[in-house]
């Protein structure tokens, strides 16, 4: 068992986060002062931060610790505690000791890639990644004026629960008086808030689960809603997640055509139908390009597609050849994400990561996704990771040209505040704020996850967020 006892400092999380990557699930300890990880290496370090601001990490034989620039003392604790669990277990992680959802803002620090190398052990490949990614991502930011607002618009079911799928989404297929009523209460939710609402639109997401779900009447009156309630101007961008191919009609393309829509998701994640059909999906990869080129023809030039690396079923070749695929249809942004087991989701994390799917594979077929992406035109433009990975990689958003997507953005920026319409949705309100490691402090707004009782509760979650937005 891994023991990290703490010394001179209290920071549990930043020490759970390090043993985490090379040990798997901490226990933190604090009566006793330490961390520890069953299934890690048989030994007892000391984790210290020293009078000077510098980190040591020590066990009975050696002792670890960093040259140069002395970093905050939650970064310090982390720098000598990863050099010395990437010695004793001989593994580096790719993004080296950052184990935030968001290395870009600390990419956004530097002023060169080399420079998160150095100071956090980041790969090459990664910290080129995180620069060139966060310099996009202030571009797109400084587009989102400040006193604006992004709206969120959650429509939590979908047609059927994909395996891996961990989102609060429910299957609705035996339940579409329960979506039409749900649909009601987002309207309502939606005209109780809207009209106090003085501030300015950058940004609103129409997301899920799967929007899309919703049938051609309930859709158009959901879209109808949004353009009479919220003042949508045509800077507003708006995206509609459309995501799985099996909900997309003809109508619900023109209903979002004829309220202007150009922005959408249509998700193949895979281009191979028999891993859909396993994965529960309902679709097949030709559906996906057929509803595609039908979207194209309508005027959507917008268009997202995800595609995930890692899937159960699937190794590293498969990912590559789907994302070949994605790449010849050149949607304007193409997202790759890479699978990682969360708590809800069906499928095991030993599936996830499976005989074909090691972690080096799924590194590299992840690379070789990014360098025929770089190949077809393609830039990173926003990026963000996700805690328990157990691979340790990250999700990437590309775009062609100046397409990439405002609300992506704005949202894991937590800079701009978001608007969360729906149940399961979080508000936030981001304040600036002089020093520390983060520029904006957060304060957050959740929404019921449960969509029954949300139906129920509606017009008290609508004056909850009109009192967190203090209007009036
Ligand atoms: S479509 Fe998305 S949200 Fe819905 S079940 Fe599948 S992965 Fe989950």
């Amino acid at each position: 068992m891994l023991e990290v006892i703490l010394k001179g400092h209290d920071k549990y999380y930043g020490v759970s986060d390090v043993v985490r990557m090379f040990a798997g699930v901490p226990e933190e300890l604090k009566d006793e002062g330490k961390v520890v990880a069953p299934d890690g290496p048989d030994i007892t370090l000391v984790n210290e931060l020293l009078d000077d601001g510098r980190s040591v990490t020590y066990s009975k034989e050696k002792s670890y610790a960093c040259d140069g620039e002395v970093l905050e003392p939650g970064r310090e604790i982390k720098r000598s505690l990863y050099i010395a669990m990437a010695d004793i277990t001989s593994m580096n992680m790719p993004w080296g000791c950052l184990t935030g959802i968001r290395p870009t803002l600390v990419a956004c620090e530097e002023d060169r890639p080399e420079a998160l190398e150095k100071k956090y052990f980041v790969r090459s490949d990664k910290a080129r990644l995180a620069f060139e990614t966060s310099r996009e991502e202030q571009r797109l930011l400084s587009m989102v004026p400040e006193d604006s607002l992004c709206v969120y618009i959650g429509i939590p079911f979908c047609p059927s629960r994909c395996e891996y799928c961990s989102f609060v989404s429910s299957d609705i297929s035996c339940h579409m008086d329960r979506l039409r009523s749900y649909e009601k209460a987002l309207e309502h939710e939606i005209s109780i808030v809207a009209p106090s609402l003085k501030r300015p639109l950058s940004a609103v997401y129409v997301g899920g689960g799967t929007p899309t779900v919703l049938e051609e009447k309930e859709f158009a009156s959901l879209l109808d809603c949004m353009y009479s309630e919220l003042n949508i101007t045509s800077g507003c961008e708006v995206t509609v997640e459309a995501g799985r191919p099996d909900t997309i009609t003809e109508e619900k393309l023109i209903s979002m055509r004829e309220h202007g829509i150009t922005r959408i998701c249509i998700n193949p994640q895979t281009m191979r139908s028999d891993t859909l059909m396993k994965l529960g999906r309902k679709h097949t990869a030709e559906d996906t390009v057929r509803v595609y080129r039908k979207a194209c023809e309508m005027g959507f030039d917008l268009i997202n597609m995800d595609l995930i690396a890692g899937l159960p079923y699937e190794n590293a070749a498969d990912h590559i050849e789907s994302a070949k695929k994605v790449i010849e249809l050149a949607p304007a942004n193409i997202t790759v994400h890479t699978l990682y087991k969360k708590r809800r989701a069906r499928i095991s994390r030993e599936q996830v990561m499976d005989v074909d799917m090691t972690r080096g594979s799924l590194d590299e077929s992840v690379a070789e996704s990014y360098r025929l992406l770089y190949e077809a035109g393609y830039h990173p433009y926003y990026m963000y990771r996700q805690k328990d990975t157990g691979h340790g990689l990250e999700n990437t958003g590309f775009a062609k040209g100046e397409t990439g997507n405002l609300y992506n953005v704005a949202m894991m920026s937590d800079a701009r505040d978001v608007l969360s319409f729906g149940a399961g949705g979080m508000s936030k309100r981001c304040f600036a704020q002089e020093g520390g490691q983060h520029k904006h402090r957060v304060e957050r707004c959740p929404t019921i996850k449960d969509a029954l009782t949300y139906m129920e509760r509606v017009e008290e979650m609508a004056e909850k967020k009109s009192a967190f937005f203090g209007l009036k």
